[in-house]
């Protein structure tokens, strides 16, 4: 059994607890994971806290962060093996995947590198005389950063690199299902030489997780996971009034007209439900197809989604592999099952297989009878695909706005002023024409509605971790008159 570590002020350590991580391709325990009780957290955030205002960090030009950030990203990228390795090894996703995400990883934390010090104030031109006004962006504070078992470095790359461009300290609380990349990642910002405390990583479930969100030292809240949690935490931030950014779930319109270029559609659909075996926040999980093509997109999905190779996360051939855990994939049974009884159609997959690990077949329903059945209202969080036919523009924009959510959403039309009439129309924090998944850190992520708030990647993820003072100096050297004489 390999053994992780907290990292809390600069110091590795063990929890006061412990579990059993388990691999999820055999379903057999692999590594022990510390356990962070509510004193390891408050020591956390109390690291961070005292770091926040340490002249080690706070003494540092913005330039001297972008460096520190440059070299994070430089020891992300020769690590990227090892880190995907891990990824895989405890959360089931796919070698191919973990190390194409992860080498890009760096570059999220390259481009907040040069941001940091292009991270500016203003000057205002005020409307009174003999007075200089004037926009200071400082760094808001301590931040809890939360994130779900999928994608672990990804999601945590966009917080961190905003979060420290900006000049915060950071307490990161890794899921409690598969931890282990994140735990790994602790060394390699010990070996950057941030100073200690300034990012503090730890894991541990809700208990942690609300220790964390609750504490009085927490400025900011980035989470990224489901609703019913971000739910917990905004009540939870009456305590501290901590501001929020919350990345949650979706249930992504993937609208397909009769116009398309069927092949690349098909494509972009297999890969945008059917990678991360469907545990990504923007799988494309609602087919919308005009009824036009709808048998022959089925056919041509059915048999991509049959030839799909099912095997170890760990081969490169392997193009789906496990859930990460036995009940995520007790859920995706339940509901799909569910949506069987009320009338769903099932053209592929549906049954978990026998055998060792938590493994989920790629699975079509075709719900164009049952629009409102819960495969198509709820996100599964798995590799099922709903269908939904329809006749017109006016019915894709209304079915694809029925939900919810607002995450993300794909349009696959050759017609370029119905496209730019449903990028009018969608209600979603992503529209992608033409293509699907397509991700970049000079680009804005986040969504609407359950989907939640605030936005990850580009400027404004650097500018959500500052707050502004406004700065008034008088610029006379004449004395303030008595206040109390009359003129
Ligand atoms: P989850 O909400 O159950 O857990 C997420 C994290 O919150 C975990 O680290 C967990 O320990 C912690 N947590 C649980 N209860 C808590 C509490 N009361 N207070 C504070 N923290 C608590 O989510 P999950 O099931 O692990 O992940 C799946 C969800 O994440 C899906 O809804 C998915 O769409 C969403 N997600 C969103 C994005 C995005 O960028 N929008 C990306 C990936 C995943």
């Amino acid at each position: 059994m390999e053994r992780f570590q907290h990292y809390i002020d600069g110091a590795f350590e063990d929890g006061a607890g412990g579990f059993d991580s388990l691999d999820p391709a055999t379903g057999t325990p692999w590594a022990r994971m510390p356990d962070a009780s509510a004193a390891d957290v408050d020591r956390a955030v109390r690291a961070a806290h005292r770091a926040f205002h340490d002249p080690e960090w706070a003494g540092l030009t913005a330039s001297a962060r972008g460096k520190l950030l440059l070299r994070l990203a430089d020891l992300v990228a020769e690590a990227a093996p090892r880190l995907a390795e891990l990824e895989t090894r405890d959360t089931g996703k796919i070698i191919r995947e973990t190390s194409a995400q992860i080498a890009y990883v760096a570059e999220y934390y390259r481009y907040y590198a040069g941001l940091a010090d292009k991270i500016e104030g203003a000057h205002l031109p005020i409307d009174k005389p003999d007075m200089e006004v004037w926009l200071r962006r400082e760094p808001i504070g301590v931040v809890a950063a939360i994130v779900p078992w999928n994608s672990q470095l990804f999601l945590s790359a966009v917080k961190l690199g905003p979060a420290l461009a900006a000049g915060c300290t950071v307490v990161l609380k890794a899921s409690e299902d598969g931890p282990a990349p994140l735990l790994a990642f602790a060394q390699l910002v010990h070996q950057t030489g941030f100073p200690p405390g300034v990012v503090n990583v730890l894991t541990g479930g809700p208990e942690a997780g609300k220790s964390l969100t609750t504490h009085p030292l927490a400025a900011h809240i980035a989470f990224t996971g489901g609703p019913e949690t971000a739910r917990h935490i905004v009540r939870a931030s009456a305590e501290n009034l901590a501001r929020t950014s919350l990345e949650l779930g979706g249930k992504s319109p993937f609208i397909v007209f009769e116009d398309a270029d069927l092949d690349s559609a098909a494509n972009a659909q297999v890969a945008g439900i059917f990678a991360a075996t469907g545990q990504s926040c923007v799988a494309g999980s609602r087919l919308l197809v005009q009824n036009g093509i709808k048998d022959e997109m089925l056919a041509r999905l059915k048999a991509k989604a049959e030839a799909v190779r099912i095997g170890a996360p760990g081969d490169m051939a392997t193009e789906v592999g496990p859930l990460c855990s036995l009940r995520q994939r007790a859920r995706i049974d339940d509901i799909v099952a569910a949506s069987v009884a009320v009338g769903a159609r099932l053209v592929t997959g549906g049954q978990s297989p026998e055998g060792e690990g938590f493994y989920y077949p790629p699975t079509i329903l075709d719900c164009s009878a049952v629009p409102d059945a819960p495969c198509v209202t709820q996100e599964l969080f798995g590799p099922v695909l709903s269908v939904v036919g329809f006749d017109t523009e006016e019915d894709a924009l209304r079915i694809a706005n029925g939900t919810p959510y607002g995450l993300a959403s794909g349009v696959f039309t050759r017609d370029l002023t119905r496209a730019h009439r449903m990028i009018r129309g969608i209600r979603a924090g992503v529209v992608w024409v033409n293509t699907y998944r397509a991700v970049s850190p000079i680009a804005p992520f986040g969504g609407h509605g359950l989907s939640g708030h605030g936005r990850e990647g580009g400027l404004a993820a650097a500018l959500d971790y500052t707050t502004v003072k406004t700065v008034w100096l008088r610029t006379s050297d004449a004395p303030i008159p008595d206040p109390f004489v009359m003129r």
